[in-house]
């Protein structure tokens, strides 16, 4: 789900929905795209993976007219409740979320046939979870996990933060990585691995070039060729500068 801008969808998002259990409500802006499918299925919880503007905006809508129960973390549920302060290009690509009161996560989601472990991972946002369906090998991912090599982020995203997060992941022993963007990766523990390695090599040479005098600017040229242009859409908010600055070299 997403808004197209120019003719395109940028950042899309992705919910899932398995076994009655709907996984993230996706934007404000698709929310009615969200309730047409939900009416045509069963969908019986919804819970939302952290609460970024993209995977809360159906929340209200869902609750409200078609009385679907919401959880979410603990962390989730306190910001949530909230109208959230948002950036400019969070309100053209996704629009507000109406505040939603949602109850709290325990331990596991049960659905009728199988159970969802809601693990806290807490990189990508302070209250992120994912849920493991263990039987399985099934991993949602949500943000936590959306490619083996990632350049850019979200400003103040602490990369050894990261790295926790995909190696408490890679300790579920997933099979499959179900992530927000809509990509699956089916070697799930073989990606997770991957992409501990590849912030691995590249902490070695945004520490090395930090060592010889090149400021951040400069490091992402030498990297990834040049900067996103989505740098300059989010005013900053998504860049690969954030990315090389969400290193820290004396750790
Ligand atoms: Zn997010």
């Amino acid at each position: 789900m997403g808004t197209e801008i120019r003719g395109r969808v940028i950042f899309s998002v992705c919910s899932y929905l398995i076994d009655g259990l709907l996984i993230d409500t996706g934007p404000h802006n698709t929310r009615y795209e969200l309730v047409d499918f939900i009416r045509e299925q069963k969908v019986l919880v919804a819970v939302n993976t952290h609460h970024h503007v993209d995977h809360v905006g159906g929340n209200r809508v869902i609750s409200e007219e078609l009385k679907i129960p919401i959880l979410a973390s603990l962390e989730c549920a306190s910001i949530i409740c909230n109208r959230q302060n948002i950036f400019p290009y969070q309100r053209e690509l996704w629009g507000e979320p109406q505040p939603c009161q949602v109850s709290v996560l325990g331990e596991n989601v049960e659905t009728e046939h199988f159970v969802f472990q809601v693990i806290k991972t807490g990189a990508h946002s302070e209250d992120h979870v994912v849920f493991l369906l263990k039987e399985k090998g099934w991993l949602f991912t949500g943000d936590e996990f959306l490619t083996e090599n990632p350049n850019s982020a979200r400003k103040g995203e602490d990369n050894e933060k990261m790295v926790q997060a995909l190696k408490r992941m890679l300790d579920l022993s997933p099979e499959v990585l179900f992530t927000s963007s809509g990509r699956i990766y089916w070697d799930g523990s073989g990606s997770l691995r991957r992409a501990i390695a590849y912030y691995g090599q590249i902490k070695e040479e945004v520490c090395k070039l930090k060592m010889a005098g090149f400021n951040s600017q400069e490091i992402v040229i030498r990297l990834f060729g040049s900067e996103t242009p989505l740098k300059e859409y989010t005013d900053g908010q998504f860049s690969r500068q954030n990315f090389v600055e969400g290193f820290n070299c004396n750790k």
